[in-house]
């Protein structure tokens, strides 16, 4: 388990630009607030794990929404703070700080619901989903307890950007009359090797959407996570040179098993699903893209399948992501000679 070898994971954390930029994300906040207050039923009198509390803004919320006690528990000096906040809000003998990482902590009691914000980038990216588990394992009353998020989808879609090549591999031709084109091997590397975080323009998407993977967090197995394979297949869209891949997921508050269909911010009923699609509110997890080394052409209807392989390591490695994508090479079908002479 990562120890003091880590310590810049924790100092990020103790530095309030990433506080704020996650308090400012409406998107990630509000589901989150939304999602505890719509469960007033469930966490009425419970004792809470608010796993990685931050600034403790989710611990505020299970209180508000008749929770007993809520351990909130963070490594990082950001911890301090949330003990202060705690203090300020009048609520610090029923929100308990615990500093320290999860894995070496011994909490009061077990509690009967794990609140965290656990997501990285494409999911799994930096992710902590590793302690997450850890504390399930170790602290949450098996029966009866839930997590918060409960479940984790990653999506995949086709896109076409022409100009991505031009803008990362060309643009070395020529720098203000002095040549760069000694970079351009660096630039395939940095730009086409590298998974790029950005908000994707859906006007980029030329084809429909696939569910990789859902992860049940109640049943997913650390082990689980350092190696998922996915086949995928969609169709393409639109006439257009495939260029790459987008990825992206969505985490789902559901307190028993989702029957119901998944409910975005705003809709009526179902468990809130906090997504991070190029179709919903830009979050700052944003969408990350896989570009092909080359454009491959298709055609509005033609399939596009293969396997991609999403490999975290355990965060005593590294907090890193690699993908493995396969692309299944395309069979082209001319049309039949039409027999009709007037038709071009
Ligand atoms: N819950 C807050 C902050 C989320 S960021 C909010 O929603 O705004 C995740 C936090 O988890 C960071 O502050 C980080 O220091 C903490 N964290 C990550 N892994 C941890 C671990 N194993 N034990 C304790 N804290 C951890």
């Amino acid at each position: 388990v990562r120890g003091p070898d880590d310590p810049d994971y924790f100092t990020g954390y103790a530095h309030l630009s990433i506080h704020r930029t996650m308090l400012q994300d409406k998107t990630r906040t509000l589901a989150y607030k939304d999602a505890i207050l719509n469960a007033k039923a469930q966490f009425k009198d419970k004792i809470v794990l608010d796993l990685g509390c931050g600034t403790g803004i989710l611990s505020h919320f299970c209180l508000r929404a008749g929770a007993k006690t809520v351990y909130a528990v963070d490594a990082s000096d950001i911890a301090d703070q949330a003990r202060l906040i705690a203090e300020e809000n009048g609520v610090a003998d029923r929100l308990i700080v615990l500093k320290g990482r999860i894995e070496e902590l011994t909490l009061p009691s077990k509690v009967d619901i794990i609140v965290s914000e656990w997501m990285g980038y494409c999911l799994l990216y930096e992710s902590m989903l590793d302690s997450v588990l850890f504390a399930r394992d170790t602290w949450l009353n098996k029966d009866t307890g839930f997590l918060f998020p409960s479940h984790a989808t990653i999506y995949m879609a086709p896109i076409s950007d022409d100009m991505y090549y031009e803008d990362t591999v060309d643009c070395w031709q020529d720098m203000y009359g002095v040549k760069m084109k000694s970079l351009m091997p660096l630039a395939q590397q940095c730009f086409f090797y590298e998974a790029d975080v950005n908000d994707l323009m859906s006007t980029n998407l030329m084809g429909s959407t696939c569910e990789l993977v859902t992860l049940d967090l109640m049943k997913t197995q650390a082990a689980d996570l350092r190696e998922l394979k996915c086949n995928y297949s969609m169709d393409v869209t639109r006439n257009a040179n495939l260029t790459g891949f987008c990825l992206w997921f969505d985490v789902l508050f559901a307190t028993t098993t989702p029957s119901d269909p998944p409910r975005h911010r705003g809709r009526r009923s179902g468990p809130i699903v906090l997504s991070t699609s190029p179709f919903s509110t830009p979050t700052h997890w944003q969408q990350t893209t896989l570009h092909l080394p080359s454009q491959i052409p298709l055609f509005e209807g033609d399939p596009v399948s293969g396997t991609i392989y999403l490999r975290s390591n355990p965060i005593h490695v590294n907090r890193k992501m690699t993908f493995e994508l396969h692309l299944n090479t395309f069979e082209v079908i001319l049309p039949e000679p039409s027999k009709d002479e007037d038709e071009t």
